[in-house]
This record gives structure tokens, C-alpha cells and sequence, in this order.
């Protein structure tokens, strides 16, 4: 630690805060409240130099150390008891270009502030239906939303990658490194800049759906029917929804965000007419927007420091016993304004280039369950983590044939991470990338660990 303080006294352009610090509570807090964990020292770096000199400090040293942005991580893994925080939220510079229709993205960018730059240039990228999500963590372990269908995953648009190394040095990532950097995050190093694909898109038709609450076992059933005729009989890959029970105008309802991404509103309009003719609709936000709007929208909403966790399973399938138990734990769940369960999509068409190679491996179609007890305190919290329990276990009691081997990583709790069962067959190949960049396990807090 004294090497520590030496290094911030000589670099007083770094801000940094301890317990005694006023700012310590706002820089420390994360997204989740009860898993957070209390680090020695905030240390915030302004450019690449100066995350690699911290590293090549820390790295000699016994300190245990994270790297932090949005703060998301549903366990508190961005932060380590009585460690170093390495918090990048003021490398968050945005460079687009539209001629090659990339944007070089600081470490520390979050979701919000990309899509207002983006929207600045009349372009977009897929990104988290969450804004306040940092755009590094979400893209480099997966990366689903609302654009996965048109676009591809997060992992799908990294096309560069600036790294601060086990060693303390700057490096540009090679092909190999990037390979690892796509679903592997920052287990190989900090990134300080990613350079991510951008599509130019000004408006599209976006919002959330409720549905009348009135018998939600059977609408729940009802829907998925509908929607796996429409995907049966083939829809377009601007269309893209996110199902989920969470407490509307009405009581708890299914709710859609939904997702046009195209500026030929007229078909979209149509597919929205279509989608909300399946079940009466409570209310509706849908209309012409941009993405950064539908987003600010989306941020105006979402708390950013509450009590929860969040259990997941990955499925193939929506099959009548996923759904009748669904529907079954849409009645039980607690009608509290935060709790929250839904599910990413990832369609069988969703797009990606066969030439940029990743260590994600979930790419077949499937559906990421979020189950998601979330609550303004801990007494409320604890109803939900029962129901949550409870929903989760009656899953994994289903089909063990339509229950994909992975998981979501960003989502697993630290306990049931299977590495193996994670990255399948791209195992191997990110273990033999860690060996090569980062053989002392300098980053062992970082995800995934080794
Ligand atoms: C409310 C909420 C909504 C979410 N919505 C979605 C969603 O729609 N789709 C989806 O796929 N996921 C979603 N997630 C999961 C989320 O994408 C991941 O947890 C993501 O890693 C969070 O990144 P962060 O920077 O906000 O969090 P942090 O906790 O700050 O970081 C998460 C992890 O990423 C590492 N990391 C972040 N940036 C860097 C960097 N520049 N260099 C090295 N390591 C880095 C951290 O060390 C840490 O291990 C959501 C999570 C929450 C809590």
C-alpha cells in the first residue's frame, strides 16, 4: 500500500478516494447494493499510461485489485474487500468514424453516453437494454439486447482492442488476443480502448408493451404461441423483442420491449399491430424514436443502486413444461415494483462475421433466463430470493436435454461458474490464450477466472 500511496502523490492528476474521502460511497457504489464489496482505495486513471503504470505496480505487488465501469456485475465482482479499484470511468472518450463505420470506445464508456455520441452521426450499435451497463463489460463476455438480431451479439462487434497487459505495457491486441478478449472480458488484461463495429440508423419504432393482466399462466402460453408462428412463418431481423413479467399500470403483467430497427416505419407499424393483437394491451409506449431516446427513456426508469441477484439458465427451447412453469411462478412472483423476471432471445439467424473468431460458444439459438429478485430493501428482497429459489430450481427440473450446457457468465454466480460448461468447445482455446498473455494470473480477480 505505501508504494500505492507513493505512486498517487507523485501523479496527482489521478483522483483517488478512500473510507475517508467524501466522494468514496458514490465512486464505490455498484448497480446490486448487498454485494458490494468495500475496496481500500478508489483509483481512477485518466489515459492508457496510467493504468499501466498502476498495473506494473500492482502487479509486483500483494494487493489484490479489480477493474470497474458500470459497476453491473450482479455479485459485486467488479470490487474486491480491502483491494485496489480500478475505476476507468475517465478514459470514456468516443471517436466515431463513419467511413469505416467503427467507433474506438474508452475503457470506461458507458452504454448511454455511446449512444448519444452515436446518435450524433446518425449511427447505433448493439448494447445492453440496460444504458447504464459499461459498454466494455457487456460486449466482452456476450453482449445480448434488443439489436442481437439484426446486428449480432456484443462479442460480434469487437474489432480492436488496446490492453494493458499482465506486464504493465500498452499493447494493441493481435488476432489471438482478440479471439480471447470476444466472451473471455478482461481476464487477459484492462482494456483501455475497444474499437467496435457502428451501423448508421437514425429512426426506428421502439417502447414497452403491457398486456392486461388478467390470467397470466395462460397468456404467457398464448403469446409464445403466437410468436413461434410469426418466427415459424419468418420474421425480419429488425424485429426484436424482450418478454418479461415485471409490474405495470395494471398489477403485475407480461410486458414486451419492443424493438423496430429500421426506418421503413410502415412495416414496423405492422409488426407492431400484429404483436399487440396477440392479447389485449394495457398500454404502450411504442412509437417513432431513436435508439439513444429509447434509451434515455429506459434510463429515466431503472434504479441504479438496489438490493437483488439474479438467478439464469440458458434453454432451447420455450417448450410447454418451460412455460406452464413459468407461468405458474409469474402468478407467485411477489407484486412488488422490482421484481423482475425475462429472457434474451438469441434467434437461430441472429447475424455474425465467420471471419472474427470468438471464445463465446452459446451460439446456437436459445433463450437467457433472468430471474431477477429485485428490491428497495433487504426485507423485500428476502420474499423474492425464495420465489427466485424456487422458480430456478423448478427449471433445472425440466428437460435436462433443452438446458444448454452454458450459462451466461456475466449472470452466474461465482458458485455454480463450470468453465467447461461455459465456453464448451472454446474452452480449451481461451485457457491456452490466458497461459500465453497472462501466465502469473495477474488479472486472477478479473472474469473469467482461472
Ligand atoms: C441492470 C442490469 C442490466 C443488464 N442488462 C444486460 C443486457 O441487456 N444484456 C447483457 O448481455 N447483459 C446485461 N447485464 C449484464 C452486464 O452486461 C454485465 O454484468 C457487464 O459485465 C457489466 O459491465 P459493467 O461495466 O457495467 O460492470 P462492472 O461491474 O463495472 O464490470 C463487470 C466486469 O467487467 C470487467 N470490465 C468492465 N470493463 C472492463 C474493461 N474496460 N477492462 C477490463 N475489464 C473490464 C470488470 O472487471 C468486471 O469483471 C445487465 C446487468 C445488470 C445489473
Amino acid at each position: 500500500m505505501d508504494q500505492l500511496t507513493q505512486f498517487l502523490v507523485e501523479n496527482p492528476h489521478i483522483h483517488y478516494a478512500t473510507a475517508h474521502s467524501s466522494d468514496f460511497e458514490t465512486l464505490r457504489a455498484g448497480f446490486i447494493i448487498n454485494e458490494t464489496k468495500t475496496p481500500a482505495v478508489v483509483v481512477r486513471p485518466r489515459s492508457a499510461e496510467d493504468v499501466a503504470a498502476l498495473i506494473a505496480l500492482l502487479s509486483k505487488s500483494s494487493l489484490p485489485f479489480t477493474v470497474r465501469v458500470g459497476g453491473h456485475d450482479m455479485f459485486g465482482r467488479s470490487q474486491v474487500a480491502d483491494g485496489v479499484t480500478i475505476d476507468l470511468r475517465e478514459i470514456a472518450h468516443i471517436h466515431v468514424d463513419t467511413e469505416s463505420q467503427t467507433a474506438r470506445l474508452g475503457g470506461g464508456v458507458i452504454c448511454m453516453d455511446m449512444l448519444t455520441e452515436l446518435q450524433k452521426h446518425n449511427m447505433t450499435t448493439p448494447h445492453a437494454v440496460t444504458p447504464s451497463v459499461g459498454q466494455v463489460g457487456w460486449a466482452s463476455f456476450g453482449g445480448y439486447g434488443m439489436l442481437s438480431s439484426k446486428y449480432g451479439l456484443g462479442v460480434d462487434q469487437i474489432v480492436g482492442a488496446t490492453v494493458v497487459d499482465a506486464e504493465g505495457i500498452i499493447r494493441e491486441a493481435d488476432e489471438t488476443m482478440l479471439t480471447g478478449i470476444r466472451g473471455g472480458g478482461g481476464s487477459l488484461g484492462v482494456i483501455v480502448e475497444l474499437t467496435i463495429k457502428v451501423y448508421p440508423q437514425d429512426q426506428i419504432l421502439a417502447g414497452a408493451i403491457f398486456f392486461h393482466p388478467n390470467d397470466l399462466s395462460k397468456e404467457i402460453i398464448q403469446f409464445n404461441a403466437e410468436w413461434s408462428k410469426a418466427k415459424a412463418g419468418g420474421i425480419p431481423s429488425s424485429l426484436h423483442l424482450y418478454q418479461s413479467i415485471m409490474k405495470g399500470p395494471g398489477g403485475k403483467a407480461l410486458a414486451l420491449f419492443f424493438m423496430w430497427a429500421s426506418s421503413d416505419l410502415e412495416e414496423g407499424q405492422r409488426w407492431l399491430s400484429k404483436v399487440s393483437s396477440w392479447l389485449p394491451v394495457a398500454m404502450s409506449t411504442v412509437g417513432p424514436t431513436t435508439n439513444k431516446d429509447f434509451a434515455v427513456m429506459l434510463n429515466a426508469v431503472i434504479q441504479t443502486h438496489i438490493y437483488g441477484t439474479v438467478f439464469t439458465l440458458n434453454l432451447y427451447d420455450l417448450t410447454p413444461e418451460v412455460l406452464e412453469i413459468i407461468g405458474l411462478y409469474a402468478q407467485k412472483q411477489p407484486n412488488s415494483p422490482h421484481m423482475l423476471f425475462g429472457f434474451h432471445e438469441l434467434r437461430p439467424d441472429a447475424p455474425r462475421d465467420p471471419t472474427m473468431d470468438t471464445v463465446f460458444d452459446a451460439r446456437c439459438a436459445h433463450f437467457v433466463i433472468e430471474i431477477v429478485p429485485m428490491a428497495s430493501s433487504l426485507e423485500v428482497l428476502a420474499e423474492g430470493l425464495v420465489w427466485g429459489q424456487e422458480f430456478y430450481n423448478a427449471l433445472r427440473k425440466t428437460n435436462p436435454a433443452n438446458i444448454l450446457p452454458s450459462t451466461y457468465l456475466s449472470l452466474t454466480p461465482t458458485k455454480d461458474i463450470d468453465m467447461k460448461g461455459i465456453y464448451g468447445s472454446r474452452y480449451e482455446t481461451l485457457k491456452r490464450i490466458k497461459e500465453q498473455y497472462d501466465p502469473q494470473n495477474v488479472f486472477k480477480q478479473a472474469l473469467p477466472r482461472f
